[in-house]
């Protein structure tokens, strides 16, 4: 930075070309003009006018300004900002959720008659809403095996719009090439989204890959502490003035609060996604050494099939492994009860490590060859990997293995 700035233009300066965690601290940020250093929460449904000319000229585009908060938020623009410079991205527009990121995303973008090629090992309601729900707006999706290039290109018809994907996948972390499934893609004239959920910008950022649009649950790593509920779609300006256009009139848009929780979120996410990804790097090492333990599920791993593609596009693994243990369902729920210090819980992305059984909880609605085709076996157990001590967490995971 420059010395010599004039105080509105220090105020107003867009931090570009500097580096994520500056961004991730400094982006987007909405000033009022009362001279605060926090983020100020924009809690009204509502703005006023000056005059009714000005209401007018707001409601029919010729003045930029707020109108009404489903559409316009100051606090929910800055999260907006701040995770489209950290995506590197045009534009960002928030949701309610990461299933109405999806959901808004595919409403906006696409019509009956369109088709969708989507890898079979997405979170299991981007499966329903896909398999079940598009479908009845006559929106067709072939899953793929998300590993296969080969069956990618295959899938593609003529009438392919969106390839949707999630690299790695939950729970376990089976990659896709990001670089070549949008080659795919736009080979069709069709648009490649990722789901960057698991890795988020500081440790992937798929829009420099060749993708079109990164979707997140805001819910998971943007929060990472567990208090809202949020998602984010970020791409082109024109794709999104048409999701920002479905979100005004479908509803499907974010609180000012929740908004405000997930900038604070991403004030620390590069710091929380080394730390826990460092955590997870060293936990997956030692339970593979571990007797009791058949198999580690974890890119940063070198005899992980894809850990070369890994190392190409992401800059560290992420927080979160599963592994196999000895014996049957039973084998892994006692060692999940003999944990004291990590949760017992579905969720993750969080701060506090989580531990979860995917056969009876996360992936318990698949039916039993479904589950054997994605690989869910009954003695799988996953972590997501938080900040506590990584003694302290192999003293809990030594707890499991004890239960055995
Ligand atoms: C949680 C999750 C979603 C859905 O997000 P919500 O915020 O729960 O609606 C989508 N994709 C992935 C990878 C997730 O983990």
């Amino acid at each position: 930075m420059s010395q010599g700035f004039e105080r509105e233009e220090r105020i107003q300066f867009s931090h570009e070309g500097c580096e994520l965690d500056t961004l991730a601290v400094r982006a987007g940020q909405h000033r009022t003009g009362e001279g605060e250093h926090g983020d100020a929460i924009f809690t009204t449904s509502s703005f006023v006018f000056s005059s009714a000319r000005e209401a007018a000229a707001r409601f029919n585009g010729d003045e930029e300004g707020n109108i009404y908060s489903r559409f316009t938020n100051p606090t929910v623009r800055a999260f907006e900002k701040r995770i489209a410079s950290l995506e590197g991205g045009e534009r960002a527009v928030a949701t309610s959720s990461g299933m109405a990121a999806i959901l808004s995303l595919g409403l906006a973008l696409m019509q009956a008659g369109d088709h969708v090629v989507c890898s079979r090992s997405v979170f299991g309601s981007t499966v329903s809403l896909f398999d079940r729900y598009f479908s009845r707006a006559g929106i067709q999706t072939t899953f793929v095996d998300p590993t296969d290039l080969t069956a990618w290109k295959a899938a593609i018809r003529p009438e392919t719009k969106l390839l949707f994907l999630e690299t790695p996948s939950n729970p376990l972390a089976e990659l896709t090439d990001i670089s070549a499934v949008a080659d795919i893609a736009h080979a069709q004239g069709a648009l490649l989204v990722v789901d960057n959920c698991f890795l988020t910008p500081a440790l992937q950022r798929p829009l420099s890959l060749g993708a079109d649009i990164v979707m997140h649950s805001a819910t998971k790593y943007l929060d990472g502490q567990g208090r809202c509920v949020g998602g984010v779609l970020v791409g082109r300006d024109k794709e999104m003035e048409d999701v920002f256009g479905f979100i005004r009139t479908g509803g499907s848009c974010m609180s000012p609060f929740n908004a405000w929780v997930f900038l604070k979120g991403l004030e620390t996410l590069p710091l929380r996604m080394r730390a826990q990804s460092d955590s997870a790097l060293s936990l997956a090492q030692w339970l593979k050494q571990q007797p009791g333990i058949e198999k580690v599920y974890y890119s940063g791993l070198h005899d992980h099939p894809q850990h070369e593609l890994a190392c190409r596009q992401q800059s560290a693994f992420g927080g979160v492994l599963s592994f196999e243990v000895a014996g049957d369902k039973e084998a892994a729920w006692r060692f999940i009860d003999a944990t004291e210090v990590v949760s017992i819980t579905g969720n993750l992305g969080d701060v506090k490590t989580t531990i979860t059984h995917p056969d009876t909880t996360t992936h318990g609605r698949m039916t039993a060859d479904e589950k054997a085709k994605a690989g869910i076996k009954p003695n799988l157990i996953r972590l997501s990997v938080g900040l506590e001590s990584l003694d302290d967490l192999k003293t809990d995971l030594q707890r499991g293995l004890s239960a055995l």
